[in-house]
């Protein structure tokens, strides 16, 4: 028996599975779209995202695709009269290397033949032409990337930094959102459309002509029959593909973020995301590496750990929050809903992120009490790039392994897949998104090559 019909069926919504319901709705006309979930809409890793966006990427496709997905983002900021509450600071990555020459090579590679219009250089002859982020607003914000190498210039640009910084890149295209409200807009344009919504988990596919879920609710037991189905399921799209038979190249490792109200106005307002690229080794006082030491399990914190810290200041310019994460995990691990929070991760953290800026030392053994700490899986490929277009079996589709740039890619992640479901013709970066792309092993190589770690 059928208790729901729809053409097509969405596995998850988070924002991945709403973003393509959305552009199906507004740009293809779909109506009878049904989402589906285990939890709330927007709940599982879509509520821990850091909500940060920028278009940096060692890959032109990376680029094409993330700025593609901003443009999108500031049609939705422009439509909502800024509900998304975007800001637009950049991104500051920060080194205390005075030749960056492999970043630059990076950006190059990355922006191509605009590389040449897009990156400035200061240093001593052409220092009073950058422009700082004095403004949040994503509007009035330079395109492009700017290249510190003056010290003065970067002590008078970025006074909370260590006094060793010797080089900024500051990518100008990145700031942050509130996804969640992204999410909230979404659905209330696919309601507006005739979409809907079901809570309960798919346990169970089977597909002849049509697809049939399996679901269980907290009513029972419930079929749910679609033309077509698509798998957003985030870090579980794994289990879902292997229910139509495809064994998906994806895995998840666990990430966590900390922010906490910045009473002692550690962290600039106006700072932007700040990434401390270098290696570093904690600095624990004397006592507590001792005893990490005598810790097989934790004796690794006190060995050199990889760099790409970053911290931020969160809630606007009046607010007084800051957000400190650290991807550090490489490890893959089966997702689960219960998260596996680490108890040590706030201290790791807080005292990793006070290399660059120093004054977080205030807070080391005092971190304040509503200090929230959370985390998600990060679903991704082994050269980190998404999964979007067919899945395989005829009407099947997956929009997946967002890693942590789900909230970011989500708009031009879902409309790429839209038009993939729609049939309608696709961008040309579409062959470099889909499973098809394992097909180009030239490419494979080059990406397993250049995949240098994860924000
Ligand atoms: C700590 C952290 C920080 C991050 N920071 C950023 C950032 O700053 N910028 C950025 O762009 N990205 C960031 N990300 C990444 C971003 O949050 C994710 O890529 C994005 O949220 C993934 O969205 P999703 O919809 O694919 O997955 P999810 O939000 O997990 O949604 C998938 C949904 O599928 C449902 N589901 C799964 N299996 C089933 C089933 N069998 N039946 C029914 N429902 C099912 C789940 O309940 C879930 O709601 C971060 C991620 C983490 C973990």
């Amino acid at each position: 028996m059928t208790d729901h019909s729809a053409r097509l069926a969405i596995i998850g919504t988070g924002i991945t599975g709403i973003a393509t319901a959305y552009y199906l709705c507004t740009v293809h006309g779909f109506k009878d779209i049904l989402l589906i979930d285990a939890g709330q809409p927007m709940a599982f890793t879509s509520a821990q995202s850091g909500e940060n966006y920028r278009n940096w990427w060692p890959h032109p496709a990376m680029v094409q695709f993330t700025n593609r997905s901003i443009d999108l983002i500031e049609e939705i900021a422009v439509a909502s009269n800024d509900r998304i509450n975007m800001t637009r600071r950049g991104y500051a990555l920060t080194s205390r290397a005075s030749n960056v020459e492999d970043l630059i090579k990076q950006l190059h590679e990355g922006l191509g033949d605009t590389a040449e219009r897009l990156l400035r250089f200061h240093n001593n002859e052409t220092a009073a032409e950058y422009e700082p982020a004095t403004s949040p607003d994503w509007r009035e914000a330079p395109d492009g990337v700017d290249i510190l190498q003056n010290k003065a210039l970067i002590r008078k640009s970025f006074p909370s930094y260590d006094k060793e910084i010797e080089s900024v890149i500051h990518i100008r295209r990145g700031g942050d959102i509130s996804g969640q409200q992204m999410g909230m807009y979404m659905l209330e344009a696919i309601k507006a459309c005739g979409g809907s919504r079901l809570t309960g988990a798919v346990e169970n596919i089977s597909h002849t002509s049509d697809y049939k879920l399996e679901l269980s609710t907290k009513d029972g037991s419930m079929n749910v029959q679609a033309e077509k189905v698509l798998n957003a399921a985030g870090p579980f799209a794994d289990t879902i593909a292997s229910m139509l038979g495809v064994e998906l190249p994806v895995y998840n490792t666990f990430q966590q973020k900390i922010a906490f109200e910045d009473k002692r106005n550690a962290i600039p307002r106006e700072m932007p995301f700040s990434i401390d690229l270098d290696v570093q080794h904690i600095d624990w006082s004397d006592e507590d590496r001792n005893l990490l030491m005598e810790e097989p399990d934790y004796k690794w914190l006190t060995g050199e750990m990889p760099g790409s810290i970053h911290c931020r200041p969160d809630g606007g310019d009046n607010g007084s929050w800051v957000k400190l994460g650290w991807a550090y995990n490489e490890s893959p691990q089966a997702a689960t809903r219960v998260l596996p929070l680490d108890e040590q991760f706030p201290d790791i953290v807080l005292r990793g992120a006070a290399r660059l800026n120093p004054a977080l030392k205030d807070y080391y053994g005092q971190l304040p009490r509503n200090m929230h700490h959370y985390g998600g899986w990060y679903t991704m490929t082994k050269e980190n790039w998404p999964l979007i277009g067919e899945l395989g079996p005829s009407g099947a589709y997956v929009n997946a392994a967002m890693s942590g740039f789900g909230t970011m890619a989500a708009c031009a992640a879902g409309e790429l897949c839209a038009a993939t479901i729609a049939g309608a013709k696709l961008p040309d970066y579409a062959r470099y998104f889909s499973l098809a792309r394992y097909d180009d092993r030239e490419l494979m190589q080059t990406l397993y090559e250049s995949n240098k770690g994860v924000l």
